[in-house]
């Protein structure tokens, strides 16, 4: 636990909010302030009602920037750690208070679709909306946004850029900060900051990068304007290829991409991650192609697809097998309670760590990690899956995605650390080992910060002077992307409690 720097007592911050709002807009309830001192980082002690804490002190419903700006002012100008939260879909711990009587500033209340702009191709929101919400909203004007995470049903426009997501049709339309035009953004203290919408500008560094990824530990984002494309579904052709080696699959996404050709899916399975998708996968590998756009496009982006694989020793899967895949891969709530009652039921979960490597190292990462593994981590026999697939590809390079699905045998309190916390560490530390990066698209959160220095290198004094310049008295978001003493250990990682 980080001791608060308030002069203020948690009455008194709660007094202060309810002045400031009203009573209705601040939320004590211990069982909602339990909740919102975690994310799906610890969503396993969750479920077993286990809350290390510290408790923040209050949840702010937001309805409006004022809201925001208030609040900002209010905890910078008391010294009180905030965190802003919409959708409570992250994995990476971003949404834990590790500091005594914070305040968690939920802004899913700004749930306002303010303009969709056809000809210009641009929607505005306001930063609570879920992105199901605004793309069922475009979609019905034959439009798209072109962004779909998985968590698309619950995920929200401000967290989603606040953690440069990515979604499944990434290689076409590519991920949230390729999408976003301009945003409104509120600073410590209250400052309200607009970048205007305009399709391209050489007017200094591009600013918007300031505020995307940021994960709430510079400034609260509360209106995000995104591009709209057009969506031709009568176009789209699946395809589904069984291989025999992980990096090979990997080798023909990387042919097609830097051919030149964007299938808006793009994907390889190594065979243990494949077998969870697919019961007919067996010990093959599994890759995944969609071509889509204007037909014309859409006819071309398949005609390579065919004869690269013409050339490719494969099996052909059923393209329908591929269409169902995904006509059922987001995850709504059902799928998010159906994996708590299995956690409790059978004590065990599955998590995963993502990162970015060269296109001539991902066979290498792929192997350096499975064997690293099977090598060093004590607990090897509790794993029931290890596997990884690639999901977003580069001209340069692709993404990683380690899955791993393990049983407890431990108390649940222990299970972050005897489980999660080395398997992330393995992977984090093999991604950089070859040159990657160490986080692609889930954001560093509170778990990935002891390697923030190493992943940045020389640069890290740019980030760092962000955080001085934009945050200077550190009330946003401790420890996350930036490390905070008395919970990561600059020579461990991090504290255990
Ligand atoms: C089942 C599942 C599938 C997922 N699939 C994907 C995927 O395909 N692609 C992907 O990229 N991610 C995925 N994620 C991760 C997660 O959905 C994303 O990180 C998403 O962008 C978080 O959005 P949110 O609205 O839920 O944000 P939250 O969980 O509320 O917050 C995430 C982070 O952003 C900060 N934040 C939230 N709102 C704001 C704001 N308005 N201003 C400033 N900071 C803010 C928070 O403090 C926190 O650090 C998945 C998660 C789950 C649970």
């Amino acid at each position: 636990m980080v001791t608060s720097r308030s002069a203020l007592s948690r009455n008194q911050i709660v007094t202060g909010l309810r002045d400031l709002l009203g009573d209705a807009a601040v939320v004590t309830d211990e069982a909602a302030l339990k909740a919102a001192s975690v994310d799906r980082f610890k969503k396993y002690m969750t479920v077993h009602g286990i809350f290390q804490g510290p408790m923040p002190a209050a949840i702010v419903r937001a309805r409006s920037t004022d809201d925001v700006a208030r609040v900002l002012n209010f905890a910078n100008e008391h010294l009180i750690n905030v965190v802003p939260r919409t959708g409570g879909t992250a994995t990476e711990g971003g949404l834990e208070t590790i500091v005594e009587d914070s305040i968690v500033l939920d802004c899913s209340p700004m749930n306002a679709i303010l303009n969709i702009d056809t000809e210009n191709m641009q929607a505005t929101v306001q930063c609570g909306v879920p992105l199901q919400a605004l793309e069922d909203a475009v979609r019905a004007l034959g439009l798209t946004t072109g962004h779909s995470p998985q968590s698309k049903p619950i995920a929200q426009l401000g967290g989603l850029v606040a953690t440069r997501s990515i979604g499944q049709f990434s290689t076409l339309y590519g991920a949230i900060e390729d999408m976003v035009v301009g945003l409104e953004a509120v600073f410590p203290g209250g400052q309200v900051t607009r970048i205007k919408n305009v399709p391209r500008r050489a007017a200094g560094p591009d600013i918007r990068h300031i505020v995307i990824g940021n994960e709430g530990a510079l400034c609260v984002i509360t209106e995000v304007t995104v591009k709209l494309f057009r969506f031709y579904p009568e176009n789209h052709r699946f395809y589904g290829f069984l291989m025999d080696d992980f990096a090979a699959s990997v080798d023909a996404l990387r042919q097609l991409v830097t051919a030149g050709y964007r299938p808006s899916v793009c994907r390889a399975y190594s065979p243990q991650d494949a077998r969870q998708h697919w019961d007919w996968s067996g010990d093959k590998n599994v890759v995944v192609l969609v071509a889509e756009g204007p037909k014309p496009l859409a006819d071309a982006t398949a005609q390579a697809i065919e004869e690269l694989f013409a050339t490719i020793p494969h099996q052909p899967v059923d393209p329908q097998h591929i269409q169902h895949w995904f006509d059922n891969l987001n995850w709504g709530q059902d799928k998010v309670d159906a994996e708590k009652a299995d956690m409790l039921a059978n004590s065990r979960l599955g998590y995963t760590t993502e990162v970015s490597v060269d296109w001539s190292r991902a066979g290498e990462l792929f192997s350096r990690v499975m064997s690293r593994v099977e090598r060093e981590f004590p607990r090897f026999a509790d794993l029931t899956m290890l596997g990884a697939h690639s999901s977003h590809s580069y001209q340069t390079g692709t993404n990683l995605y380690f899955v791993y699905d393990y049983e407890i045998h431990c108390d649940p309190s222990e299970e972050l650390h005897e489980y999660h916390v080395p398997l992330n560490a393995i992977i984090v530390e093999e991604a950089l080992a070859v040159g990657g990066s160490m986080v692609h698209h889930h954001g560093v959160g509170k778990y990935r910060t002891p390697w923030v220095r190493q992943e940045h290198g020389s640069a890290y004094v740019l980030l760092e002077g962000l955080k001085r310049a934009f945050d200077p008295k550190g009330i946003m978001n401790a420890g996350t992307i930036f490390p905070v003493e008395g919970f990561h250990d600059p020579l461990q990682g991090l504290h255990r409690s």
